[in-house]
């Protein structure tokens, strides 16, 4: 569609960005009849959840999001028909492992089942299946709480309850209560690590580990078949059917230049809603956006591979994700360093490994290899032989492996997604001020002080991760507040 004559063409709702969030809230919209417009500053669609050859021929890459336990949690993509678009997921033998050094102790392994996956902890079996089992017999029900906006007051106190009650602590005091073994601790920090945060701060760092583990129980941590942008494919699908319009390559800078809508809806980053709506929004308000707090960010390497990493550990070659930083200890320090500006010689590295379950994904007998870690905001060190360092420390001859490398510093993501402000992935820092409070506390986050401008993504309730659910919500409080052309 010509952009010029977009701006004669009214839309009852224009979403800025395509992200998960922008596209669920578009979905959302459009399948109750609005009509809806996506504009997106990229070539393609998708945010966070986009696919690429980004080292070789043939090798698909995730070029950001891998693993997407929250998708399948998700009650917004539980109810639109993604599989009808395409959508396939894969489901991986173990779904995390964690590997300690050689000759040390072997691998602990995070499975569908945590019955199994206790079995698995030793002595700290009876320990995990007290902390999950209560969790995993309510999981829906606490899903519903907290993929969304602070519950006021909640409909499932109980499981809320049990599930505040476990997360009080920070991911390292929880860890040590917990657990008495190395496996079970690390295992806990390794998924407490997705926080970005330092692991001793209280709340959310126990908060995000144990939703994602939960998740894990629950759903599993798939992956979609043919890579990440199948999820954005299968969310177009879904959106065209319903009617709704995207245009790609279009880099929004001030509201003026949209079509006339009655709201418009911003799947960014805070500063981007108070640069782009300018004086429509009250000068304060703006303010508060901009003092939007946002956390390290990330140096990411994919590979091709000419065979699969060549993990010491069995459970970590049959894993679809494998968590590489040692100990506890190991994992609180390196994250603790990201955090305070310092680049960590030894990495805590999340790992992903598509192709040993997915063909699709390399040229037969070729693996695809996906690796980040944490790194102070706005870095633009290079972390390759680093994060080479630890994963040759589990998996010895893995750089003999290497056909081709592709490197993403912070500045790098940045410049490919305006919403990653200093590389920060989680869409800013998930501490317990900030959690529910995102983007400015309002009795409704996703509303502003201008009644027809909104935002809903990661930098909303309920955070990071592939979901939808922040627009989801954000597409609820355009709907409290405005009927679609036609219904008027
Ligand atoms: C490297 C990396 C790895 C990750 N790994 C995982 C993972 O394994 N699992 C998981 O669940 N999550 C993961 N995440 C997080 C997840 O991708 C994000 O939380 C999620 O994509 C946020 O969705 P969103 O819709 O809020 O924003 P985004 O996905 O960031 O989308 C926002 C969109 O807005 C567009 N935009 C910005 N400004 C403008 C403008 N002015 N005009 C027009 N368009 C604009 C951007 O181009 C972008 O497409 C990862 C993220 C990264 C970066």
């Amino acid at each position: 569609m010509a952009r010029k004559s977009q701006s004669s063409v009214e839309y009852d709702a224009v979403i800025i960005g395509s992200g998960p969030n922008g596209l669920g809230a578009a979905n959302t919209l459009a399948s109750e009849g609005w009509r809806v417009l996506v504009v997106e500053s990229h070539e393609t669609p998708g945010g966070g959840a986009r696919s690429a050859e980004l080292t070789l021929p043939g090798f698909v890459h995730d070029t950001c999001s891998a693993i997407h336990p929250m998708a399948l949690a998700s009650p917004l993509f539980q109810s639109l028909p993604l599989a009808e678009h395409g959508l396939e997921w894969i489901h991986p033998e173990i779904l995390v492992a964690h590997p300690f050094d050689e000759g040390d102790i072997p691998a602990a392994a995070m499975l569908k089942s945590y019955e199994e996956t206790a079995a698995g902890l030793g002595d700290d079996a009876a320990a995990y299946r007290r902390l999950f089992g209560p969790l995993v017999q309510n999981a829906d029900a606490l899903f519903g709480e907290l993929l969304g906006p602070l519950p006021m007051p909640p409909k499932h106190p109980i499981a809320l309850t049990q599930f505040g009650l476990r997360v009080l602590p920070s991911a390292l005091a929880a860890a040590r209560r917990y657990f008495c073994d190395e496996p079970a601790r690390a295992l806990f920090a390794g998924n407490a690590a997705h926080s970005v945060m330092p692991l001793d701060r209280p709340l959310a760092t126990s908060a995000i580990g144990m939703m994602l583990m939960l998740a894990g129980h629950v759903h599993g941590w798939p992956f979609p078949k043919g890579g990440a942008g199948k999820i954005t494919d299968a969310l177009v699908g879904c959106l065209k059917r319903f009617g709704g319009e995207i245009v790609c390559g279009w880099r929004v800078k001030t509201l003026d230049e949209l079509p006339k809508a009655r709201a418009y809806l911003f799947d960014t980053a805070p500063s981007i809603l108070a640069d782009v709506a300018g004086d429509r929004l009250p000068e304060g308000y703006r303010r508060r956006l901009k003092r939007y707090r946002h956390g390290p960010g990330i140096f990411k390497i994919d590979y091709a591979l000419s065979e699969a990493v060549p993990w010491a550990s069995q459970a970590c070659r049959r894993a679809g994700t494998v968590h590489v930083g040692g100990t506890l200890d190991e994992i609180v320090i390196s994250e603790r360093e990201a955090w305070n500006g310092i680049h960590a010689e030894k990495p805590f590295v999340l790992a992903t490994q598509q192709s040993v379950f997915d063909e699709t994904r390399a040229p037969e007998g070729k693996h695809t290899f996906w690796a980040y870690c944490h790194v102070p905001s706005g870095s633009t060190v290079d972390m390759t032989e680093a994060i080479e360092n630890q994963i040759e420390r589990f998996a010895p001859g893995f750089r003999d492996c290497i056909l081709a490398r592709h490197t993403m510093n912070c500045a790098d993501f940045e410049r490919y997604n305006p919403c990653l402000i200093g590389g920060d992935v989680v869409g800013g820092v998930a501490d317990w001020r900030q959690l529910f409070t995102r983007p400015v506390a309002r009795w409704n986050p996703y509303t502003t002080p201008a009644n027809d401008i909104f935002i809903g993504s990661a930098s909303t309730p309920p955070g990071g991760g592939v979901h939808g659910m922040a627009g989801y919500w954000a597409a609820q409080a355009v709907m409290s507040g405005h009927r679609p052309a036609g219904h008027a």
